[in-house]
């Protein structure tokens, strides 16, 4: 089955979960007898090219033309390196790009989508595809029935592994049209910290923390940690903290290797975006809070005694390995 993946551009470098999506491209085309393709846009430095050309992959089609932010153009360019790479499954990865741009494929190809795989594809027989549901409560094995399929890849969920050999970078403009949309002016709000969907340790805070002038202890420890910033809904509802930072059934859904949840109570709703992280760690209060029961370890304690502890106890240990 040949394969092609979707590589999405980070300020000018390749997108760490598009590493992820080209092992996991790459491992699916060997296991099946295909080869793996990789689509990549925009403007991309050569090392990252080079980076990415190492995951195993036959050919990088590089468009270096178009926008990032032109959904439709981004649709056009993968369907024509679906179509130049003759590739029966498509692989995006599951965060702000790729679950834009999936849908849109899956609806012009006609093609069976599985969006939010947690791990690899069953190939034998009928072609399945594991995801989490209920607010990643159960598992579901979703099988895909057409020609063509898609699967958005949760960031996270498999790990990425270089291989032997270089693939080729290919410079690739096919006719995708007029652009539809033009960008006026572009601002970033997440500023210079991690980005929060690629992040192996995640530091989160909610309402326990009573007003936006206590998160310099949060933002420390994420220093400390060099992990991205979390926090639950009503934190950013009430303008504590901007959206993007917003976690949870209706906010982004992440799968760090650490989740630290400070002065969160744990609802359900909160808990389907951060129940796959490798490992949680609560402090609350509240020893009845119900983050607890999803907690690798807890700490019953004052998040204003317990974090500058925290704090102290990473910057001493670093400062012994030095
Ligand atoms: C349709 C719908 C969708 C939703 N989507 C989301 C979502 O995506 N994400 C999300 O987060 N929520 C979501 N919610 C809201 C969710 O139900 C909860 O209300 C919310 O998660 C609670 O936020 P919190 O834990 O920060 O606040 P609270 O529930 O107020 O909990 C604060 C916690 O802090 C603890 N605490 C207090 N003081 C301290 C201290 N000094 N030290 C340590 N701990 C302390 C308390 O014991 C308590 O457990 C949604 C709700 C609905 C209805």
């Amino acid at each position: 089955m040949n394969v092609l993946v979707f590589a999405e551009s980070d300020n000018g470098k390749v997108a760490k979960a598009s590493f992820e999506a080209a092992t996991y491209g790459t491992k699916v085309a060997s296991k099946t007898g295909g080869s793996a393709t990789i689509v990549a846009y925009g403007k991309l430095d050569d090392a990252s090219l080079k980076e990415l050309a190492s995951y195993g992959i036959t050919k990088i089609l590089h468009c270096s033309a178009v926008s990032d932010l032109d959904p439709s153009q981004l649709t056009r360019l993968t369907i024509a390196a679906a179509a130049e790479s003759q590739a029966e499954l498509i692989i995006f990865s599951h965060d702000y790009t790729g679950k834009s741009i999936a849908p849109l494929v899956s609806a012009k190809m006609k093609a069976g989508m599985v969006a939010g795989a947690i791990d690899y594809p069953e190939t034998n027989g009928d072609f399945t595809v594991k995801t989490n549901v209920f607010s990643g409560k159960a598992f579901a094995q979703v099988k895909i029935k057409t020609d063509k399929k898609i699967i958005t890849l949760i960031p996270n969920a498999i790990s990425k592994e270089k291989q032997e050999g270089q693939a080729e970078v290919i410079a690739y403009s096919p006719d995708l049209g007029a652009a539809s949309v033009s960008v006026k002016e572009f601002k970033a709000e997440g500023g210079d910290g991690i980005n929060l969907t690629e992040a192996e340790l995640v530091v989160s805070a909610g309402r326990g923390l009573k007003g936006p002038e206590n998160w310099g202890m949060i933002e420390e420890l994420a220093k400390e940690l060099g992990a991205a910033t979390a926090c639950s809904r009503p934190v950013s509802d009430i303008g504590w903290r901007p959206h993007h930072e917003h976690v949870g059934q209706t906010g982004i859904a992440i799968r760090p290797n650490l989740y630290i949840a400070i002065g969160i109570s744990g609802a359900i709703q909160h808990l389907a975006g951060v129940n796959g992280s490798k490992v949680i760690v609560v402090i609350n209060t509240d020893k009845e809070a119900p983050f607890f029961k999803a907690a690798d370890y807890g700490v019953v304690g004052d998040a204003f005694e317990v974090v500058p502890k925290m704090i102290e106890a990473i910057k001493a240990f670093k400062a012994g390995q030095a």
